[in-house]
């Protein structure tokens, strides 16, 4: 076993080497022309991977921060907001608006399966003042890829804000947040975008902001508010991005991992992360292992297997780390005991690795039998 495991987690992930060299550059002030000119381009690359015209905000943080900034900014007190809800995520969403006021109206299916067309439809049809639809893109509790497009079209039918918690599906699976009117899209670096944990990164379209401001009350808050944020950029734009100290380091990161994901091609790297997902579902298939997303909704990030009958996920973990230097995610939540979660984003989507997990796994399997 290596003395640091290789990281399969659902996040964070092994950065690719360029990208952490990044980290160790020299420090540099956040204002001033150059470093202008270099945040302006990564909001440049961000539009290209997440597919989007708005302006990507980005700023210290976790994908969390960026939940309560789309809550805090978007909703009032009272306000209904439709949220999905089939796995942890889903659930956070609606702790997170509840938290900011919102009147949360779930659609719930169980975890792993999807909501209905239907069931959105009926919520849709009953909640005229819905502030917005929230949805979690890719479902890291479940390895479920949500159907964004069929919600966004359903959202969009409405007249309804979309909200995306795309914290996880963001550089490695189409967004097209553009194209399908995504109005606020949240993601952070150190899932699908391949650069340590630091940023987060929120990007709001021209009706969001149109909402935002003609809100009743202003925007409570002062760090986590959305308005301000516009509304610094915009002032001072050419001197300072905003109003605090940036992280420049992770912003070098992101910068260097944004552009090899361009240099990959996203349609190359989102081939990528499909068959890495694909080769390792096939591989549990023979080893009799059950994946947790239903077909057709199988995420190419993150898998979640069922362990088999008695076998508990944290010793599952532990001897796969042992065997193969690997450390992959155990369940969330109730599915604490009966699932392992394996990230295989950016760096770490290799088929090499994927057979040395597969190959513990299969050991680990024979040796209890
Ligand atoms: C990881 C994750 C989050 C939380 O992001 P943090 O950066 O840990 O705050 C939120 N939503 C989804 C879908 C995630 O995978």
């Amino acid at each position: 076993m290596t003395e640091r495991p290789t990281l399969m987690v659902p996040g964070p992930v092994d950065y690719h080497p360029a990208v952490l060299a990044e980290m160790s550059r020299p420090m540099v002030p956040h204002y001033g022309a150059a470093w202008v000119k270099v945040f302006i381009q990564v909001q440049g690359l961000l539009r290209e991977v997440l597919q989007t015209d708005s302006e990507p905000f980005l700023y210290v943080g976790s994908g969390h921060l960026g939940l309560d900034a789309a809550f805090n900014s978007l909703c009032e007190r009272g306000d209904p907001v439709i949220v999905l809800e089939n796995g942890h995520f889903g659930e956070r969403l609606s702790q997170v608006a509840r938290s900011h006021g919102a009147e949360v109206l779930p659609v719930r299916a169980p975890w792993a399966t999807p909501i209905s067309a239907p069931a959105i439809e009926a919520a849709l049809e009953a909640a005229p003042r819905a502030r917005c639809v929230a949805v979690v893109h890719l479902e890291t509790s479940t390895g479920m890829l949500n159907p964004l497009a069929d919600v966004a079209a359903l959202a969009k039918r409405h007249g309804k804000l979309l909200v995306v918690d795309a914290v996880s599906s963001a550089g490695l699976t189409p967004l097209t947040a553009q194209q399908l009117g995504i109005d606020v899209l949240i993601t952070a670096s150190q899932k699908g975008l391949g650069a340590p944990p630091g940023l987060v990164v929120v990007a709001v379209s021209e009706v969001a902001w149109d909402a935002i401001a003609g809100r009743q009350t202003s925007v409570p808050g002062w760090y986590n508010n959305l308005a301000r944020w516009r509304e610094v950029a915009t002032r001072q734009r050419d001197v300072q991005p905003y109003f605090i100290t940036m992280a420049v380091n992770n912003v070098w990161a992101l910068k260097q991992s944004l552009e090899m994901i361009l240099a990959e091609g996203l349609t190359a790297r989102f081939e990528r992360h499909t068959e890495v997902a694909a080769h390792f579902r096939q591989g549990l298939a023979s080893l009799g292992l059950q994946v947790v997303a239903p077909p057709g909704y199988e995420s190419p990030g993150v898998t979640a297997i069922r362990c088999p009958e008695g076998a508990k996920a944290v010793a599952l973990r532990d001897r796969l780390l042992a065997r193969t230097g690997i450390m992959v995610g155990t369940g969330l939540g109730p599915w604490r005991d009966s699932t392992l979660r394996v990230g295989h984003m950016g760096y770490n989507a290799r088929i090499d690795l994927i057979e040395q997990l597969l190959e513990g796994l299969g050991a680990i399997l024979r040796s209890a039998a």
